[in-house]
């Protein structure tokens, strides 16, 4: 960031009746020395610039998006300055508030972004003189302002950050369980580029889609969701997740497989069929103990890893449709199991009318998503993005399976994933409720899952977590520290996006997935390397993006903290270890 120019976050505190927001105030730190004398609402249509301008006889601007989001854009062409030719773009929007501070002597301009209209508050530290005004304006194509990465006049429109294509997505607006409008906004992340949406080198200076992430309660079935969906064949098509890369992944579906075979007695030539199969992992458990595997996996070249591995696999999205071609072939199914996956369904009713149709009557349908409770306890709103359209509790997955003739027999928490649930699921008639699941129920009910002052003080808290998580890495690159990040999970994107972490504190990351090795971080920009990168130069400080591989990670990292070098972890509140 160029010198004098500084972010500022806002606080957003929501409740049942909308937000109220502080946008001024005397005594805070970021108008020091500053006084506003005057202020300005301009509005701006999609795609609209106000560009460029400056105020060479000391005009401060303070701007603050009331709705809506802008990219502002600020340019030093100062001759002996030592940022000379520097530009920074700065998103923002209305829904992560923010306020910037733009010192006069800079060219700046502001971009409407999204699709609808900015309203922009100016804050500004002289009167406006109309018969001599402290302002220099240039056209919009002006050579004056060079993009360092093309050596061009800087074009607005190509650096778009936010190209939101309207049939990419779609808002709903009735909830996914339930269909009740009762829905409440808890928490905006702010609009956010998928995070699995790794850029190539020549990718950067290309368009990057850009997407509303903000998290609702249903107060009638207690769904917490996303309802702005990305349309899948978006987000699943190139899925650079892939299971086999995990370790600890790969316990966990050995142990997973064993309980299952123990637990039904499945004969020889039982079908198990694996819905999200990714590259076939967990199959590969069964099919060694002579069971018939069938794997279903939408991205296609996932699919193709499982089936030259040998696992069968159907490259489609499952489906009622899906279900009932593949009962036809390959008879029904003794055990259905879609790990990680139940929560990147949009469409439920349709899913489970398919592992109705596909189940065999004694059949069991077992899911493992994350838990709703370990996500509000431990503060792991970096699990919330696109692909996961819902944080399940048992209580609202009850609700759905009676409307599917279904009951949940059993629930068990399991470490996986930040702490997750897996649950069993038979046709109501095989009814045997086991006592986890009242108890859980009776447990959700005590802590608030039902309540939405739960969800908001949840959102309170990611938000004092951001701050003190900045304000960590700021104090330590201060002091000259270098910082990496450690691993470049999905859910990384979320946070460093959120915070607004990019090259200036994180000089990049490494990660072990050759996939993601060589790419650039969504939206942040962060290069992304080999881990072998990371032992040649280990640096003061690795930020533990894979928090939830911590124990694992630092356990085989003994050998970089002895010698000095510090982990740093995000959540549930940043501590160096
Ligand atoms: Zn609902």
């Amino acid at each position: 960031m160029l010198p004098g120019v500084k972010i500022f976050d806002l606080k957003k505190n929501t409740d049942e009746r909308g937000a109220f927001t502080e946008i001024f105030r005397s005594d805070w730190k970021i108008f020091e020395g500053d006084s506003i004398v005057q202020s300005n609402l301009s509005i701006s249509y999609p795609g609209v610039i106000r560009a460029w301008h400056r105020h060479s006889r000391g005009q401060v601007d303070y701007i603050c998006v009331i709705k809506g989001a802008i990219k502002a854009c600020v340019y030093n062409d100062g001759k002996d300055s030592k940022t000379k030719g520097q530009l920074d773009e700065i998103i923002l929007n209305s829904e992560t508030p923010q306020i910037i501070r733009i010192p006069g002597e800079y060219w700046h301009g502001t971009m409407c972004i999204g699709g609808e209209p900015s309203l922009v508050l100016y804050m500004v530290t002289k009167l406006y003189d109309y018969e001599n005004p402290d302002e220099e304006r240039r056209a919009l194509n002006d050579l004056l302002v060079l993009d360092s990465r093309t050596g061009k006049p800087y074009e607005w429109v190509k650096h778009q950050k936010t190209e939101i294509k309207s049939n990419d997505f779609i808002s709903k607006t009735t909830c996914r369980i339930c269909g009740s409008n009762k829905l409440h906004k808890f928490l905006s992340l702010g609009p956010t580029p998928l995070a699995n949406s790794f850029l190539k080198k020549d990718q950067l200076n290309k368009p990057e889609s850009y997407y509303p992430l903000d998290v609702y309660f249903c107060s009638n079935c207690f769904l917490v969701q996303l309802l702005d969906v990305v349309t899948p064949e978006v987000l699943f098509k190139e899925y650079p997740y892939l299971t086999g890369a995990s370790n600890p992944l790969q316990h966990h579906f050995s142990e997973l497989a064993e309980e299952v075979i123990q637990n039904f007695k499945l004969a020889k030539n039982s079908l198990v069929v694996d819905i999200g199969s990714n590259d076939g992992t967990l199959l590969q458990y069964f099919s060694k103990l002579n069971l018939r595997v069938l794997g279903i996996e939408p991205a296609h070249n996932i699919a193709k890893i499982a089936e030259d591995r040998g696992v069968e696999t159907v490259n489609d999205f499952f489906s009622e449709e899906c279900a009932i071609k593949i009962s036809k072939k390959y008879g029904p199914a003794d055990v259905i199991l879609a790990t990680n996956v139940f929560g990147h369904v949009d469409d439920l009713d349709n899913f489970l009318r398919g592992v109705r149709q596909l189940m065999s009557d004694n059949g069991t349908f077992i899911i493992e998503v994350p838990y709703l409770l370990n996500l509000l306890k431990k503060l792991e709103f970096d699990t919330i993005y696109h692909e996961h359209l819902s944080y399940f509790a048992v209580s609202p997955l009850v609700h759905l399976f009676r409307r599917f003739g279904m009951e949940v027999v059993d629930v068990k928490q399991v470490p996986v994933h930040g702490g997750s649930i897996r649950v069993f699921v038979q046709k109501s008639l095989n009814k045997k409720q086991s006592q986890n699941v009242t108890r859980l129920l009776l447990m959700e009910k005590k802590v608030g899952l039902e309540s939405l002052k739960t969800y908001l003080d949840f959102a309170n808290e990611v938000f004092l977590l951001k701050e003190k998580l900045i304000e960590l890495l700021k104090k330590l690159k201060e002091r000259g520290n270098k910082i990496i990040g450690y691993g470049a999970p999905a859910k990384g994107n979320t946070l460093l996006n959120y915070c607004k972490i990019g090259t200036n504190i994180l000089d990049y990351i490494i990660d072990t997935t050759p996939s993601k090795q060589w790419c650039y971080t969504p939206g942040m920009h962060i290069p992304i390397f080999p881990d072998k990168k990371f032992h040649e130069e280990p640096p003061d400080y690795a930020f533990l993006l894979a928090w939830n591989y911590a124990d694992e990670i630092i356990q085989k990292e003994r050998g970089y903290i002895q010698k000095g070098g510090k982990f740093i972890l995000p959540i549930p509140k940043p501590v160096v270890i």
